[in-house]
């Protein structure tokens, strides 16, 4: 099991590296087990959404039907959805039961990364950019209080945060360049791009299939026949379009390799 940034959290200034050591256990044996997985604000990333209505084979609109609530993300101005809790006492997760997360394999990024958080600075006119991770704790949690040692590094190889990273880096790139324009309007058509190819991964295909779109927008055809088989390289085109087309972000490095890099 693994929390997220709620209410009652503490984030620590302190920078730690990849080698930084601490100790930490979350297991169904611990009084705190589940206690994270509910009256949570969990924004779901395209990646979350993937994985999830892949596991639970059903299509994203009826995903983002059934487990989604629309908000619009503060001093960015675009639109995202959070994990829609239950009309419970206790708020809970959808997925949460006694044994713990009916999902855990396909869990959303969020969830894999409590205790550590990973944060990037890039400075103006300055190329290289300053990562690092720092501990994210909160109060109920009494997995530090376990005797299980970790390096930062071996803590995300368990939980695998990195191939998240990898698969949502254009649509992170997507809401820092946005927050850094400050209130530049968004056109609504743009908005409903954004949203459609963030989170409605079946809508896009239909889209991008069924319509003048290929033929507009010029595709090496093996890239296309991939798109065609799998879901995850068209989320990556998707992401890339929206990057370079509709946000005018300047391409790093052709992003076709990330899903197995
Ligand atoms: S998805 Fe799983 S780990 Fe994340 S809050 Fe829900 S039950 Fe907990
Ligand atoms: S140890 Fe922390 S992360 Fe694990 S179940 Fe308890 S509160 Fe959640």
């Amino acid at each position: 099991m693994a929390s997220r940034f709620q209410d009652k959290k503490v984030i620590f200034p302190e920078k730690l590296t990849r080698s930084s050591r601490f100790k930490f256990k979350c297991h169904p044996g611990i009084a705190c087990f589940t206690k994270c997985c509910s009256d949570i604000n969990l924004i779901l990333t395209p990646y979350d959404i993937l994985r999830m209505k892949r596991r639970l084979n059903i299509s994203s609109e009826e995903f983002l039907a059934k487990y989604t609530r629309p908000q619009t993300l503060e001093k960015i101005g675009l639109p995202v959805v959070t994990l829609k809790m239950q009309d419970d006492d206790k708020k809970s997760c959808p997925f949460v039961t006694p044994k713990g997360c009916t999902i855990y394999p396909d869990r959303p990024a969020t969830c894999r990364y409590y205790p550590i958080g990973f944060a990037t600075l890039k400075e103006e006119n300055v190329t290289t950019k300053d990562e690092f991770f720092f501990f994210v704790k909160e109060d109920h949690c009494l997995g530090f209080k376990e005797d299980q040692e970790w390096t930062v590094q071996s803590w995300r190889e368990d939980q695998e945060p990195e191939r998240y990273d990898r698969m949502n880096r254009d649509w992170t790139e997507i809401l820092i360049k946005k927050q850094s324009l400050g209130n530049v309007e968004t056109s609504e058509k743009s908005l409903q791009l954004f949203f459609m190819v963030s989170y409605d991964i079946d809508r896009f295909r239909r889209f991008v299939f069924e319509s003048p779109f290929l033929k507009q927008y010029q595709t090496p055809p093996d890239l296309v026949e991939e798109m065609r088989q799998d879901d995850e390289a068209l989320m990556l085109f998707g992401l890339h379009w929206l990057k370079t087309t509709l946000f005018s972000i300047a391409p790093a490095k052709q992003n076709r390799s990330r899903k197995n890099g």
